[in-house]
């Protein structure tokens, strides 16, 4: 088994191993699993070996990361930027000065073969004068060249660069050219040759940089001359006809060259032949980091002003309201409480009750939250979502959207864990409560007792003198649903809930999906602010455009304020619950703040992978220590089961193995996944999603495993399976026989055999074998041989006699016991 095969397998035990199975304990998966599993092996031991070592555990290679290299400038790469600046600047000298003596060579070479060639065919004294009269027109030309060359050189010589390199590398070249420069001449002139050379070349000139995109004519020797001249003194700190305008130059942690120059005011041209000057060889779209953007900034006499990449959010609005711009808003509600103790059939029943109130059809669809109005006309916004690891990883996420918990604790049960959590986070948040003691209805209902308990919580209830309200409910008869509703109404004026509807919006997402026919939607609950229709918005690491917004009872609608839900259609991909939502003025600044989100998040989830540092990566060692890891990435359709597949997984394991969910989330594979897939060797489980084609070729390429499920236990098992795989194996020892050595003779060609009676069980062939003497193990090995009369058998069973021979081992005497037994490899697994 490959280690690398196996961190990126779920099959994690590598491929089957049908080769030992024992049939009669084989009891394989019969489900859609495509880990092959056998439940136990015959081992037969090795002479003098011990058991087996147990099976490699998947997470060892913990090494993998060993390439990464920090980021910024090392002393190799600033060697190589200084060997390219002085590459670059000999070039830009030389360019100029090989350019008419290249040609001329070419010329001289062409000519020189064609005569070669023209000699063998012609008549010697013929061929003779013919070559006389090129010679002499040869020389003429060489002077000329040389004559031109010497000009160039002289014209070059402001450039730093010695004679002597260039007189090197000009008969270098040419013939390096030769081969192209003829294919040339067959089809074509020879007239601008020297440029196609260099663009076919694929590599810049200088030529090609300065003259920008006019292509490439050839440049007359003044024209030269006075660039030259021009960058010269730009080089010495510059005698500079126009006033310079120093400009404060807003500077990234990466910037585009193109930017670069448009920050600076400057010509891109001159920015990347500045940046070629400093050995870069970039085009005006590639992005360079902050330190050589700085020096070229300082080239050219402005001023740096370093900013981070986080100031891209600067553009959301987030100056806080004037008090008098505040106005009510209603209270978002989220009920908590313990499992089945009425939570989903207390909201179910007061949406059923209220929501409806006169309107035509009524029908609400669930878009995780709706709102109702009470009696007395206030409006409340109710989380559709119970429990408590929708309320917990939103606020993980930044996102309090909370404004009242409702605690509802069953009356004919009492405070459980799950209500003392839900206490718990509710303080935590700094939320107020209110007890709704539900299912009063039912005979054995007490609520007192309730009361009772939750005083052992520092939950005093109303009726216990305390502050906290309690109501009496049935989700089941409404009983007390008003009631309960008022006492939230009055919850949230004491709370005196305000925000400002008259600016950009901000909203949390609550729930967001993949859908198959609007494309990625997200309910966002509004927090200050309104959404309307057209918005250009960023949420999380996800942004668009707000192409219609409907609300909890499927309508379309304009716009959505404060504390409403609507669900939001137009987004480029689908974020996560707790996401936060802001509208901004261009769709510009929400893709470059959306990008920036994402490289971060990328680049903390790598950080979270690698162990950054030597102190973490020892840290996790020692915490790591004889607990194996079986490393996944999961993403589904929807964040309610990408939060139950992560909460499964974290259930799965023991002291020994775990699953760690590196990341989870909501929509397609993408190619980033695959990529931190195969950073932590992690298989990719898709939930009713798919990868996308570049994910599924990166996939491919990298070697990563992408699983699809769209039963949750189906994938449970499969990882469970898998993380079993993780378990060394266990190694059972079966006593099979005993046999009494009665005589030993020794046979030529074999050695020492004994002649045994099985006393006992069977003896095997193929099992394993000690030896002992008074009852203690002198040998332990294996059979060379098993005989019965003449005959080599597989077994021989109890009361039998039959001749025995030990591989690698003679000392063998009358009067010892021989005891045979099996070894079985059990593969353990996890529950
Ligand atoms: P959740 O797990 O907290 O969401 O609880 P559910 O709403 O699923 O309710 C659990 C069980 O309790 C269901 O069988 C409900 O029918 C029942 N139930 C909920 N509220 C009441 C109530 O007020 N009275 C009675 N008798 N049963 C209730």
């Amino acid at each position: 088994m490959s280690d690398n095969d196996g961190k990126k397998t779920l099959g994690v035990r590598g491929g089957p191993r049908s080769g030992n199975v024992k049939q009669s304990f084989s009891h394989g998966r019969t489900k859609n699993v495509v880990v092959e599993t056998k439940r136990k092996r015959i081992v037969k031991p090795k002479p003098g070996a011990a058991a087996p070592a147990a099976s490699v555990s998947a997470s060892s290679g913990a090494s993998g990361n060993a390439s990464k290299r920090p980021a910024g400038i090392t002393e190799a790469e600033y060697e190589r930027r200084m060997k390219a600046l002085a590459a670059a600047k000999e070039r830009e000298s030389e360019e100029a000065a090989n350019r008419e003596a290249e040609e001329k060579a070419r010329e001289e070479e062409k000519h020189r073969r064609r005569q070669e060639a023209e000699a063998k065919e012609r008549e010697q004294r013929e061929a003779e004068e013919r070559a006389k009269a090129k010679a002499d027109e040869e020389d003429r030309k060489k002077r000329e060249s040389e004559e031109a060359a010497k000009k160039a050189v002289a014209a070059a010589a402001a450039a730093p660069a010695a004679d002597a390199p260039q007189q090197q590398r000009a008969p270098k070249q040419a013939p390096r050219r030769t081969d192209r420069d003829r294919d040339d001449s067959r089809g074509r002139g020879n007239k601008g040759r020297g440029d196609d050379n260099s663009r076919r070349s694929g590599k810049l000139t200088l030529n090609q940089a300065l003259s920008g995109g006019e292509g490439g004519r050839q440049k007359s020797m003044a024209a030269m001359k006075r660039k030259q001249e021009r960058a010269r003194q730009k080089a010495m700190g510059g005698v500079e006809s126009r006033e310079k305008v120093v400009r404060e130059v807003q500077l990234p942690e990466v910037i585009v060259v193109s930017e670069l120059a448009n920050r600076m005011a400057e010509r891109v041209g001159d920015v990347v032949k500045a940046l070629m000057n400093n050995g870069m060889m970039v085009t005006q779209n590639e992005a360079i980091d902050a330190d050589t953007a700085e020096l070229i900034i300082e080239e050219f006499g402005h001023k740096v002003t370093r900013v981070s990449d986080a100031d891209v959010e600067d553009v959301i609005d987030s100056v806080d309201d004037d008090d008098k711009d505040l106005k009510p808003r209603p209270p978002v509600i989220t009920i908590m409480g313990h499992v089945d103790h009425g939570k989903t059939s207390l909201l179910d029943a007061i949406r059923d009750a209220k929501v409806v109130a006169g309107e035509a059809g009524g029908i609400t669809q669930h878009i995780g939250a709706y709102q109702v109005e009470t009696e007395s006309g206030a409006v409340l916004s109710f989380l559709d979502t119970p429990g408590h690891a929708a309320f917990t990883s939103m606020r993980a996420r930044g996102a309090q959207v909370t404004d009242i918990v409702v605690l509802v604790v069953a009356a004919d049960d009492a405070v459980m864990p799950q209500t003392i959590e839900a206490i718990n986070h509710a303080k935590a948040a700094e939320v107020p409560m209110i007890v709704a003691i539900n299912k009063v209805d039912k005979p054995e209902a007490n609520p007192d007792k309730v009361r009772t308990d939750l005083l052992q919580h520092e939950v005093i209830v109303e009726k216990m003198s305390g502050e906290v309200q309690d109501v009496e409910v049935s989700a089941i008869t409404g009983q007390g649903l008003d009631e309960l509703l008022e006492a939230i109404a009055l919850q949230a004026e004491i709370l005196e809930l305000t925000a400002n509807p008259d600016r950009a919006a901000e909203g949390a997402v609550i729930e967001a999906q993949l859908d198959v026919g609007r494309g990625p939607v997200a309910t966002v609950l509004v927090q200050r602010g309104t959404l309307k229709q057209g918005d250009i918005f960023v949420v999380g690491e996800q942004y668009g455009r707000v192409r219609a917004l409907i609300n909890d009872r499927g309508d379309r609608v304009k716009e959505a304020g404060p504390s409403v839900p609507v669900e939001v259609l137009g987004l480029n991909g689908t974020p996560e619950a707790g996401d936060v939502l802001n509208v901004v003025d261009t769709e510009a600044q929400a893709r470059e703040i959306a990008d920036y989100r994402e490289k971060a998040a990328k680049d903390r989830r790598a950080a979270a992978g690698s162990g950054t540092s030597l102190e973490q990566l020892l840290a996790q060692a020692k915490e790591n220590e004889n607990v194996a890891e079986l490393p996944i990435l999961v993403k589904a359709d929807v964040q309610g089961s990408a939060e139950a597949i992560v909460q499964a997984m974290e259930k799965i394991g023991n002291e020994e193995v775990r699953v760690r969910v590196l990341h989870s989330g909501v929509g397609a594979i993408t190619e980033s996944d695959v990529g931190l897939a195969e950073a932590s060797g992690a298989p990719v489980i898709g939930f009713n999603v798919r990868a996308n084609a570049p994910a599924r070729n990166s996939a491919n390429q990298k070697g990563v495993e992408i699983r699809y499920y769209s039963v949750i236990y189906d994938l449970v098992d499969d990882v469970k399976a898998a993380a079993s795989g993780l378990l060394g194996a266990e190694i059972r020892e079966n006593f099979i026989g005993y046999a009494q050595i009665k005589e030993v003779f020794k046979v030529t060609g074999v050695g020492k055999v004994a002649g045994c009676l099985v006393t006992e069980g069977v003896a095997r062939r193929s099992a394993g074998v000690r030896l002992l003497r008074d009852d203690v193990v002198i040998h332990e090995g294996t059979l060379k041989t098993l005989k019965r009369f003449k005959d080599e058998v597989p077994e021989v069973q109890s009361g039998q006699e039959c001749g025995m021979a030990f591989e690698n081992y003679d000392d063998i005497r009358a009067d010892d016991v021989i005891e045979i037994f099996e070894r079985e490899e059990i593969e353990r697994n996890l529950d």
